[in-house]
């Protein structure tokens, strides 16, 4: 099956259109600063050279158009005919409790997700764009939603209700939730594919570090705990967020700054974390080589980071009762040695032996990057959502028209 995965966001959307049966995608690409009169669209057909288009891109529905013509042009598509899209795959951030597992879009769905804006104010608006867009310029095209927080929905109550009256979990659904699931459950099976055990036989710790980051607990096959909660703000240190801390502090600065609820949100979504304590930069490269020149705040950025990743390893090891691999994944994960020797460091006690040289060697793939001797397997991982977004598409587009065949 040909799927294209769309990950709409306010002013981007990025796509793969993947053939699922060789699970490689056949195009790629983003259109970025939708809204303006220099939008600008990349689009890389495999095996063929990319192009870079710039023009004026009003909204989600003109970028859809878009893709899809850039997908059958002439000289760069790789389709004749719209037909053979076969269906749409749509990363939906936030699926409240009402989804536990990826679906089929129909009306009641649309609902469903317009009903969770509040949740993801946002990250839904813009998916729901996305999925409106491709009902108009494809109509009658089977679309599939799946969500960043459905990977983490099988989590215990204990990990998942905050230490607030209950009544406001069931009258506003306060309670965590996680993203990232998409990634978490990739790296999860893969490394157990790795390690060349069932997924279910397993424990293992995943780090998604990315611009956004978080950590997941992965007890056989399912996902028990996760760093982020109610919103994508909890847990880990990021590049623009600060991650877990006391929430009075919150209403303090408020006060002693006079900040609006707006300004307020900006400051811990926008104006914390990395950037925030560095004051140089959101963006890991820049840190560690502001660090190497010797910066003293980008290095207690950096020391936050790392620290605050080992302090959740530890946490996690703690709730599973044990560990078999801990997985590093994102743009972070994947490609900074100097974080993942820092978060590694002192955890021989728990079976934690990094190969340094290995890790630090940067070949490209899933790489083993533990000492031969280490109890934990640590791997590095380059996640793939696109993929499962793809797969999980392909299952049940399948599973709906066997349905209606029989
Ligand atoms: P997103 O969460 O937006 O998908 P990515 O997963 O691409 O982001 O991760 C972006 C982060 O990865 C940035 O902080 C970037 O600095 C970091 N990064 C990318 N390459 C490297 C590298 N070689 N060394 C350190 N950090 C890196």
């Amino acid at each position: 099956m040909k799927v294209l995965v769309i990950n709409s966001g306010s002013s981007s959307i990025k796509y793969q259109f993947i053939d699922t049966e060789n699970k490689v995608p056949l195009a790629k690409g983003l259109v970025e600063r939708i809204g303006m009169s220099s939008a600008i669209l990349t689009h890389a057909p495999a095996g063929k050279e990319k192009i870079k288009i710039v023009g004026e891109i009003l909204d989600h529905s003109i970028a859809i158009e878009y893709v899809i013509a850039v997908l059958l042009s002439k000289n760069h598509g790789v389709i004749k005919d719209k037909s053979e899209i076969d269906a749409v795959g749509h990363r939906v951030v936030h699926g409240g409790e009402t989804f536990s597992g990826s679906v089929l879009i129909n009306e009641e769905v649309m609902q469903a997700l317009k009903d969770n804006i509040e949740l993801a104010p946002l990250h839904n608006p813009p998916n729901i764009k996305g999925i409106e867009a491709v009902t108009k310029h494809l109509p009658g095209t089977p679309q599939c939603g799946v969500f960043d927080t459905a990977f983490h929905s099988q989590m215990p109550a204990y990990a998942y209700i905050y230490g607030i009256p209950y009544e406001l979990y069931k009258k506003y659904k306060i309670r965590r939730y996680g993203f990232h699931g998409t990634s978490h459950l990739f790296v999860s099976n893969r490394a157990a594919a790795l390690i060349g055990k069932p997924l279910e036989d397993l424990k293992i710790v995943t780090c998604h570090l990315g611009n956004g980051c978080s950590i997941a607990a992965v007890d056989h096959g399912h996902s028990i705990d996760t760093s982020m909660g109610f919103t994508p703000l909890e847990g880990l240190l990021m590049g623009t967020r600060g991650g877990d801390m006391d929430p009075s502090l919150i209403l303090y600065v408020m006060s002693k700054e006079g900040l609006s609820l707006a300004e307020a949100n900006t400051l811990m979504n926008k104006h914390s974390g990395l950037i925030g304590i560095s004051g140089e930069s959101s963006d890991m490269r820049e840190i560690e080589s502001a660090l190497a020149e010797g910066n003293k705040k980008a290095k207690l950025a950096f020391d936050i980071f790392t620290y605050r990743i080992k302090k959740y390893i530890g946490a996690y090891i703690a709730a599973m009762g044990g560990i078999d691999a801990l997985v590093f994944t994102g743009g972070i994960g994947e490609n900074s040695e100097l974080v993942r020797q820092a978060v590694c460091e002192n955890m021989e006690y728990l079976g934690i032996e990094l190969d340094v040289e290995k890790s630090g060697s940067r070949p490209d793939g899933e790489v083993l990057i533990s000492q031969p001797n280490s109890r934990v397997q640590i791997y590095k991982i380059p996640t793939n959502e696109e993929l499962v977004i793809a797969l999980d598409t392909e299952k049940i587009v399948s599973e709906q028209f066997s349905n209606v065949a029989k």
